[in-house]
């Protein structure tokens, strides 16, 4: 070739237009990305050839971008395999086949990293988006090779001519058009050299400024990697977060090839599942920021990298979710993830325990929403007990199996230090505590997991062991009344309204006058109620009020009323269950003000007396 020859490109490479049209206004900056794999792909051609052929030039492979204000020019040149005449033909001008495929085929050996990125997005053709006219010189890395120019203004006709280069690679001019001058600015194209391509395994220069930094460590072998290494890494990608608690490094080849350290962060809140913690590459090309599609939903907490050379990437978002290789992978990665919590805990289940709270939330919402994750994850369900220790459930369970009648006690932090654990503690009975607000639905999850897991709230029901079954039968007296019978009817006259039930028992406590039972289908309505922000308290103005015959209290206060003072019964009656609901938490504040009015009352009678 000794002149300029002009032609047009195959049908085939102007069916792209429409589609490069299409990301136009969304994604201009992709074109970008896609230059740059370009050279960087191929600078790993011509690494691959070197250990076979000679070849013109140095080996201090590199890329560079560059751009002239004035002329509104960017260059982006490489010194890789660059092209002859009839590869740009080939390659440029009918993109039907892609070159990078036939390299691959023809190089490749079996077992090989995949080190080329071809096939990446809209490749070669989508830098029509910012310019108004495209040039490329190139020069093949064989020997006495001729340069070559190729131009184009609309991408679809073209010129080619003899080039005057001496570099081996490729240099290609982008002539940016009017919309597109935000490219000739150095921090833009850092920026987004280190959004895109930060981990190509070549140095990327911005106006002699080095911008990429390089090492992918996700691509390494997880044995020869330190804690430091990784550590270093999570801080190189979310610099503002806390040290993360653990990480997983995923390294498969196959059946499908899956690169990717995922970091566990601290979880001090609830879940936030807007975050976007997970970064998606494509044989180290930044590919989004969103990683939905590809972990189920509890594993967007997550923090780190995957590459997945394989995921296809032009197709729709949602077509993913069904995408055999896509499901594959999820739940690969749902494996590993519950592999590394089953090996923290033996590895060091004292630490494992420190960092409970943390992962408890990520850990039971992943348990209740994905049956895979419940399955090799469920022996890791831990609670505090109220004997202070972080305890297995099964090991609760187990513990207390004869002592509980296959119930599981739980109470709120609010009432560890209450009445009833009192009265579970006093006969040596054990509660689990439930904390977040996850454990509402937590708790309804477990009981329909595990027949044998029923949860009671400390406050619903007394346990049997707490009663004296041995006290004196509660028979009827010479006007035909039980001892239940004359509390029931001092007790409604004194608490005075609707949808209190009045009930008596022999607690073994004689202390205890009087406690608030609420039922547990009740109080869990109410804990949803909150949960959807709705007021629970109309709904917990339903209770029993349980009454203890064997207290001394209730015992004088029903001789009282039998004697001469049967008003001053019904006002100790009414105090002892304002003690009742103060310790249920059951007054709101204009109810407590009304309860510290009767006890000035209360008092000021007694001191008068
Ligand atoms: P793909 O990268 O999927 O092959 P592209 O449209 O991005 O598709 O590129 C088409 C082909 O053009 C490449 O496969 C390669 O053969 C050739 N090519 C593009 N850019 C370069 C470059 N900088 N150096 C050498 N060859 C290149
Ligand atoms: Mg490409």
């Amino acid at each position: 070739m000794s002149e300029e020859v002009k032609g047009r490109i195959s049908v085939e490479t102007e069916n792209i237009f429409p589609i490069i049209k299409k990301w136009l206004y969304s994604e201009k900056d992709i074109f970008l990305r896609e230059l740059v794999s370009n050279a960087c792909d191929a600078i790993a051609k011509l690494k691959k050839i070197s250990l076979s052929e000679e070849f013109e030039g140095g080996t201090d492979y590199r890329i560079d971008l560059n751009f002239d204000q004035n002329e509104r020019i960017l260059t982006i040149q490489d010194n890789g395999i660059g092209m002859s005449e009839e590869e740009v033909h080939k390659y440029i001008n009918q993109i039907a086949f892609s070159g990078a495929e036939e390299f691959v085929k023809k190089y490749q050996g079996e077992g090989d990293k995949p080190e080329i990125i071809g096939h990446f997005g809209l490749g070669f053709y989508s830098c029509f988006m910012v310019s108004s006219k495209v040039r490329i010189e190139t020069k093949s890395y064989r020997k006495g090779s001729q340069p070559v120019v190729w131009e184009s203004e609309s991408g679809t006709e073209f010129t080619i001519k003899p080039g005057e280069t001496t570099e081996r690679g490729t240099k290609i001019s982008l002539f940016l058009d009017g919309d597109s001058g935000e490219y000739l600015d150095p921090w833009k194209l850092k920026e987004l050299v280190r959004k895109y391509c930060d981990f190509l395994p070549v140095p990327i220069y911005v106006k002699e400024e080095k911008a990429n930094k390089q090492t992918p460590l996700w691509s390494e072998q997880p044995s020869s990697v330190k804690k430091e290494q990784y550590d270093d890494f999570y801080k190189y990608l979310f610099p503002f977060a806390e040290d993360p608690l653990f990480h997983v490094h995923l390294n498969v080849d196959y059946p499908f090839k899956l690169q990717g350290i995922l970091y566990f962060p601290r979880l001090k809140h609830e879940l936030d599942a807007n975050r976007m913690g997970i970064k998606l590459y494509c044989n180290h090309v930044f590919v989004s920021d969103e990683a939905k599609e590809l972990v189920p939903q509890f594993l967007t907490v997550l923090q780190g990298t995957l590459d997945i050379p394989d995921l296809p990437l032009n197709v729709s978002r949602s077509y993913l979710q069904n995408d055999p290789l896509v499901k594959k992978i999820s739940s690969h990665i749902v494996k590993k993830v519950s592999d590394k919590l089953q090996e923290e805990f033996k590895r060091d289940p004292d630490e494992f325990r420190k960092n409970w709270d943390e992962i408890s939330l990520f850990v039971k919402y992943g348990l209740m929403t994905d049956e895979k994750f419940y399955e090799s994850a469920k022996d890791l369900i831990f609670f505090r007990s109220s004997n202070g220790d972080l305890t297995k459930l099964e090991d609760y369970v187990e513990r207390n199996k004869e002592k509980n009648l296959g119930k599981i006690y739980y109470a709120g932090e609010a009432e560890l230090s209450s009445v009833y654990m009192d009265l579970l503690k006093s006969q040596g009975l054990e509660a689990v505590l439930v904390d977040s607000r996850i454990d509402s639905h937590f708790l309804q999850f477990l009981e329909g997991k595990n027949a044998d897991w029923k949860f009671q709230r400390v406050d619903s029901e007394l346990a049997d062991q707490v009663l004296d079954k041995e006290a004196s039968p509660d028979l009827a007296d010479s006007e035909n009344k039980t001892i239940e019978d004359r509390l029931k009817e001092i007790f409604s006259k004194a608490v005075g309204r609707e949808g209190v039930e009045i009930k008596t028992e022999a607690l073994k406590a004689e202390d205890v006058p009087s406690v608030i039972l609420l039922p547990e289908h009740l109080r869990r309505i109410a804990e949803m109620g909150q949960f959807y922000g709705q007021k629970s308290s109309e709904l917990l103005k339903t209770h029993t009020l349980l009454i203890n015959r064997k207290s001394k209290l209730v015992k004088n206060i029903l001789s009282l009323s039998k004697g001469l003072h049967p008003e001053k019964a019904e006002k100790l009656a009414r105090s002892v269950y304002d003690l009742a609901l103060l310790g249920a938490k059951l007054l709101s504040e204009e109810e407590l003000s009304a309860m510290v009015r009767r006890q000035r009352d209360l008092l000021e009678q007694l001191s008068s007396d």
